[in-house]
Formats: C-alpha cells, sequence, structure tokens
C-alpha cells in the first residue's frame, strides 16, 4: 500500500473538512483533486512565463511555447505515444473524440457502413459516433455485455463480421471498473480492417499505459482525471494517421497559408489545435504526470486494486448490497458501483455527506448500461492513491447507518 498519509498532506483540499468531518473523496473517476506541485506549476507559469504561444519573437514568448511543447513530450512519453506530434492537447477525451469522430469518421466513413462501440461506453464516447452514423447514413453497432460486466467477446467477434470502419471502447469502465483487453481487442478489430479508438480517460489515470504496445489507432485522455487541471486533456494518435487527417476546427494557429477563398495546414499537431490552447493546463497536467511518475503507475494501479477489493469485501457483507463489474480483482480498477436494496443511489450519497464522504450517485453518464443492468442509477465509490483503508472503513460504516437511517429491512 503507499503511504497515504504522506500523500494526502501533498493534497491542500483534502485537508478541508466536509459537514464538520473530515472530507473522505471517494469521486475520483469524476474527478480528482490537485496536489500542491500542480498548483504551484500553474501560478509559476502566470508569473514567470505567460505569453501567447508559437507566434512571439520575443524571448518571453519563446518559453511559453518552450513550457507548452515540453508539456506534450511529457504526456508523450508517458503513455508511450508514437512521437510527440502524434499529441493533440484537447479540453478532455470528449473533445478528443469528438476530434476523432468530426475528422477521421466523416472522412472515412459513408453509407452503409457500420462503427462499433460497446454497451458499456460513456457517452463520450458513443454521442459523437451516434451523430456521425445519424449524418452519413451508416450503422451504429453496440457490443453487448457479460453477466460480470466485461465486453462480450462472442458478441464483438460477431459485430467485426461486417467489417466495421471503426471499433470504439473503453479501456476501463468508469461504471462498472472492468479494465478490459484493451490489446485483444485492438487485434482483432485491425484483422477486420477497422481503425481503433480507445476511451482512456479512467485507465490514463490508474493504469500503466503504452499505446504502442495497445496499437490502438487513436487515444483519448483527460487531465483533470489525473490530477491535472479541468480543461486540460489530449488525444494521442499515430502520426501518420494523424497527418492524413482533415482538419477539425478553423482558425489562427492551424494554418499554414490563407488565402481569399482557401487556406492550406499547418503541420500536425498544430493543424488540430485551432486558436489559442489551454497553455496553464498542459503545464499544469505535465507537473501532474511528474507527480504520478514519482509513485509509479504500477504501484497506483495496486494499491487501488487492494482498496477496491477490501471495499467489495465490506459492501457485500452488508445484505442488501449488489456490486456491479468482475469480481476477480485483476480486471478491476478503483471503481465500485453498487445499490442497496430499494434505496434510491442519490438518496444513499445525500447521507454518506453528512459524514463527509463524497461519492458519485446517477447513470455516471452510461445510459445504455444503466438498463442492461436493469437499475436506473447506482452509487458509485471510485479510489485514488490518495485513499486509504480508514476511507473504506468510512464508507462501509456510513452505508450501514443509511440503510438503518431508511429502516432497510432485508428481504
Ligand atoms: N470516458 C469515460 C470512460 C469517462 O469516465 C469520462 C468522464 O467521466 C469521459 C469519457 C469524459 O471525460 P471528460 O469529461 O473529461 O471529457
Amino acid at each position: 500500500m503507499l503511504d497515504v498519509a504522506r500523500l494526502r498532506a501533498d493534497f491542500p483540499l483534502l485537508a478541508q473538512r466536509e459537514n464538520g468531518h473530515p472530507l473522505v473523496y471517494l469521486d475520483n473517476a469524476a474527478t480528482t483533486q490537485k496536489p500542491q506541485a500542480v498548483l504551484d506549476a500553474i501560478a509559476e507559469y502566470y508569473r514567470t512565463t505567460n505569453a501567447n504561444v508559437h507566434r512571439g519573437a520575443y524571448d518571453l514568448a519563446i518559453r511559453a511555447t518552450e513550457a507548452y511543447e515540453a508539456a506534450r513530450a511529457k504526456v508523450a512519453a508517458f503513455v508511450n505515444a508514437w512521437a510527440p506530434e502524434g499529441v493533440v492537447f484537447t479540453r478532455g477525451t470528449t473533445e478528443a473524440i469528438n476530434l476523432v469522430a468530426g475528422s477521421y469518421g466523416r472522412a472515412s466513413v459513408k453509407a452503409g457502413d457500420s462503427v462499433v462501440v460497446t454497451a458499456m461506453d460513456h457517452h463520450s464516447n458513443l454521442v459523437p459516433w451516434q451523430i456521425l452514423c445519424q449524418e452519413k447514413g451508416a450503422t451504429l453497432r453496440m457490443v453487448e455485455i457479460t453477466e460480470d460486466g466485461r465486453i462480450d467477446l462472442t458478441d464483438f467477434g460477431r459485430a467485426l463480421e461486417r467489417r466495421p470502419k471503426i471499433v470504439a471502447f473503453p479501456y476501463v469502465s468508469n461504471a462498472l471498473g472492468t479494465v478490459n483487453p484493451a490489446a485483444q481487442l485492438t487485434g482483432l478489430a485491425h484483422a477486420v480492417g477497422a481503425v481503433v479508438v480507445v476511451d482512456g480517460a479512467q485507465s490514463t489515470p490508474h493504469l500503466n499505459v503504452d499505446v504502442q504496445a495497445l496499437d490502438c489507432d487513436f487515444y483519448a485522455l483527460s487531465g483533470h482525471k489525473m490530477l491535472g487541471p479541468m480543461g486540460s486533456g489530449a488525444l494521442v494518435a499515430k502520426p501518420d494517421v494523424l497527418e492524413a487527417m482533415p482538419p477539425y476546427h478553423g482558425g489562427g494557429e492551424m494554418i499554414s497559408r490563407v488565402w481569399d477563398d482557401h487556406s492550406t495546414y499547418n503541420k500536425i499537431p498544430h493543424k488540430f489545435e485551432a486558436g489559442t490552447p489551454n497553455v496553464e493546463g498542459a503545464v499544469g497536467l505535465a507537473a501532474a504526470i511528474r507527480y504520478l511518475e514519482r509513485i509509479g503507475p504500477e504501484r497506483i494501479a495496486e494499491h487501488e486494486q487492494a482498496l477496491a477489493a477490501a471495499a467489495i469485501e465490506r459492501l457485500s457483507q452488508i445484505e442488501g448490497v449488489t456490486v456491479y463489474g468482475p469480481q476477480a480483482r485483476s480486471d478491476r480498477a478503483g471503481v465500485v458501483s453498487f445499490t442497496y436494496g430499494d434505496i434510491h443511489p442519490h438518496d444513499i450519497a445525500t447521507i454518506l455527506d453528512q459524514d463527509g464522504i463524497c461519492i458519485r450517485a446517477g447513470h455516471h453518464c452510461t445510459q445504455p448500461l444503466m438498463r442492461r443492468l436493469n437499475v436506473a442509477a447506482t452509487a458509485r465509490a471510485s479510489f485514488y492513491l490518495y485513499n486509504g483503508s480508514d476511507d473504506v472503513d468510512a464508507l462501509a460504516g456510513a452505508l450501514v447507518k443509511a440503510g438503518a437511517l431508511f429502516g432497510y429491512v432485508p428481504a
């Protein structure tokens, strides 16, 4: 286990009390808290380096550009990207996937083609494909999940028989915690000629990600879910695939030459970064990555898996609690989704909040998945490196109290 007390001291917000109790922050799949190192990097950037990037002839602007491009190289190295120019900064996973759908998808998908997604995809990796397929007259094929919350490989194989143009799936499910066999799925999709889009919003903060080993074509990530600032993130892509794509947004910075009626475009990645970028976000994200690297992604993954396993064990002992997703510890990340009898998940979250415990309740932007689980919503506790077994104790204790408060009587 990680030295949680020492790590917590790095996160000013975690010292806060909520509703008179020490804060127990268990909503890390939604967003993570920021260490002082990230806050300092952002403040330092504004104190010493701020200027617009890529266009200034003066030293300050050159230093701002260097900081921005160094952040790109940092992101590239963290996920073992093919090259820094294959990293396009975006506002997060949602924008990265919309970029792929709006550029690559629009250029390559035609009427009658198919695009494959899964029943556990976040709306961010579903709605952009719905929009694309509706526009093109293509078919969107949703692969089913198994009883224990994995991608159904038999159905995945059936979906591939149609030789889809694009296959998209999450590396880690935000609602079930399932760690999907991303390299295997990518290999199967490539074998039928599909291009592969991996939603890495939940995997990048928690696993040792190697996009070259996965061999996917596109990989999307969110900075705010990995200790970085809100509004930071990236699309990581194979440079040759990115090079061949038409622009996504038009404007400054993404052009080479502009005439009255047409333009030529900048090199990648700048072709996909129209307008003034979020330099502060990139600098903060690089600081977050430095922080994560000091601890080590493997140790973080192990720590979260242990916490999730402990939470599942404790919750399973409470009569009436149902935990969703794979039971095997090795197949899941630090996300524990559950229901408690017929108590509404929102009520559970509200009661836990009174004890200073922050969990998520709702459909987690996975409504198709909720329908398959036959629930409208679940409660979700999601762990990160600064959580410890005391947080698991607090969660389990507060749940028992919530059950009593709602007069829950086991059937
Ligand atoms: N995909 C998954 C699996 C997620 O969990 C999330 C956020 O919860 C997203 C995509 C969207 O990420 P963002 O809101 O940072 O764009």
